[in-house]
């Protein structure tokens, strides 16, 4: 519930897109809803009249709530009407009301669903923050149970989607981290319908909300992309430095024997000639994967397929899992010999043993460049940061060290040109640029 005035809105509004980001939802009444917060109002007395009534009645109606806002700022006021509530916060305080929910009402995290690291649910700092642009999924890739789960894929419409962008940026944060199923399919359910943001007509589509979101002037970061020609276009909003040159492109398999027991999503693509045109097009662009080894019948050719493939592509960021079947999905039922377990972690190893080579090969190359990082910690006389190339969690990092008096003037969500200055396998070290 959000009282007062718009300040407190886009409060409210961000503490919903933290939530809904790692898998809550928004009930329509105290009595479906299993936590309320207030976010309330203190400027006059009327205002703070209303939001101790507000709370009275959702302890009332539900009986767990959670207070934030500026009738925040006076806990004892609250108090002294309400003792039972769980947690009061003041206003901005959005990590402590997520925290509070978390402690109240903890996030489950279903691996095979979530698109937030489970990592990123527990702490997601104010500097950055995901932006889900739709639910649900139309493709049926044979090891996937969400299209069962969450349905077709139904898309927000863009104007909403470019608003709670545009507030995430006014509220601070310096990068959206745009997530959804496949992101590259967005709009398709609205057929492409178009809406009006900052004064002019914007299409439900990758490309256009692409183009809007490299508006807002923070780091846009696109994750969940499929290689359909039509990415083609954004990779060129990312070499005009319009979006980040970061791609993270599920392509789970190489050999396409395997591709299409899988059902995979845009198999018939030639990605090496795709990466290699995107790299021609944006030649510092980062390129994220996983991939899935031992799926039923994947042979030793097919494995080695996809080494070969992962040799030819020099993808910069690689996750790798071991096939493990999921109850309700169609591999199941597939005629295909299992993988044994053993056999599976071997491949595991050996492919993420290359990946290893060719990520400490790729970082090396950056070593003596001067690049623009966004800080997420600082302290013990040094500070860990991110480079375009790196999304939170998921990769890697930068340690800047140096100039300790420098960097403690550093905060975090800063945004520094830093020198890297070494590399290992994931990670670059560096000191701040002069
Ligand atoms: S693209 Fe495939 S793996 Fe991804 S959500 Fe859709 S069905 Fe699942």
């Amino acid at each position: 519930m959000s009282l007062g005035c718009p300040k407190a809105l886009v409060d409210s509004e961000r503490i919903l897109t933290r939530l809904r980001a790692e898998g809550y939802e928004v009930a329509a009444s105290y009595a479906k809803a299993d936590l309320v917060v207030v976010n309330t109002c203190g400027f006059i007395e009327s205002a703070v009249a209303e939001s101790l009534d507000a709370i009275g009645e959702a302890l009332a109606e539900n009986g767990k709530v959670i207070v934030t806002g500026c009738l925040g700022a006076q806990p004892q006021k609250i108090l002294d009407a309400h003792p039972q509530v769980l947690k009061i916060t003041g206003p901005q305080r959005y990590e402590e009301v997520v925290a509070s929910v978390h402690e109240h009402l903890p996030p489950k995290h279903e691996p095979f669903v979530d698109l937030v690291p489970a990592q990123g649910i527990k702490l997601t700092p104010r500097h950055y923050s995901y932006l889900k642009i739709s639910e649900g999924c139309n493709h049926r890739c044979s090891f996937c149970i969400i299209p069962s789960m969450r349905g077709d894929l139904v898309s927000r419409p863009i104007g909403e989607v470019l608003r709670e962008a545009e507030q995430l940026a006014r509220a601070g944060v310096k990068e959206i981290l745009v997530i959804s199923q496949d992101t590259s399919a967005y709009g398709v359910d609205l057929k492409y319908a178009a809406q009006v943001w900052r004064g002019a007509a914007r299409r439900a589509r990758f490309y256009d909300l692409a183009v809007a979101l490299g508006e807002l002037g923070i780091w846009i970061r696109l994750h969940y992309v499929y290689p359909y020609p039509h990415v083609d276009q954004v990779i060129e909003l990312m070499a005009d430095g319009r979006v980040l040159p970061y791609l993270d492109i599920p392509f789970q398999h190489a050999s396409a024997r395997i591709l299409k027991l899988m059902k995979r999503p845009a198999a018939a693509e030639d990605t090496l000639e795709r990466i290699a045109a995107w790299r021609k097009i944006a030649p510092d662009i980062a390129i994220r994967s996983t991939f899935i080894v031992g799926f039923p019948g994947e042979s030793d050719r097919d494995f080695e397929e996809l080494l070969d493939w992962l040799r030819a592509a020099q993808l910069d960021r690689v996750g790798c899992f071991e096939y493990s079947p999921v109850a309700g999905a169609s591999a199941n039922a597939l005629r295909e010999p299992a993988v044994p377990d053993a056999l599976k972690a071997q491949r595991r190893e050996r492919f993420m043993q290359l990946a290893a080579e060719i990520s400490a090969r790729r970082l090396a190359a950056k070593v003596g460049r001067t690049m623009a990082v966004l800080v997420d910690q600082v302290g013990d006389g040094a500070a860990v940061a991110r480079s375009a190339s790196d999304a939170p969690e998921i990769d890697g990092t930068v340690r800047i060290g140096g100039d300790t008096r420098a960097l403690e003037r550093i905060k975090v969500g800063a945004m520094v040109q830093v020198k890297i200055t070494a590399s290992g396998p994931y990670d670059l070290e560096a000191r701040l640029a002069t």
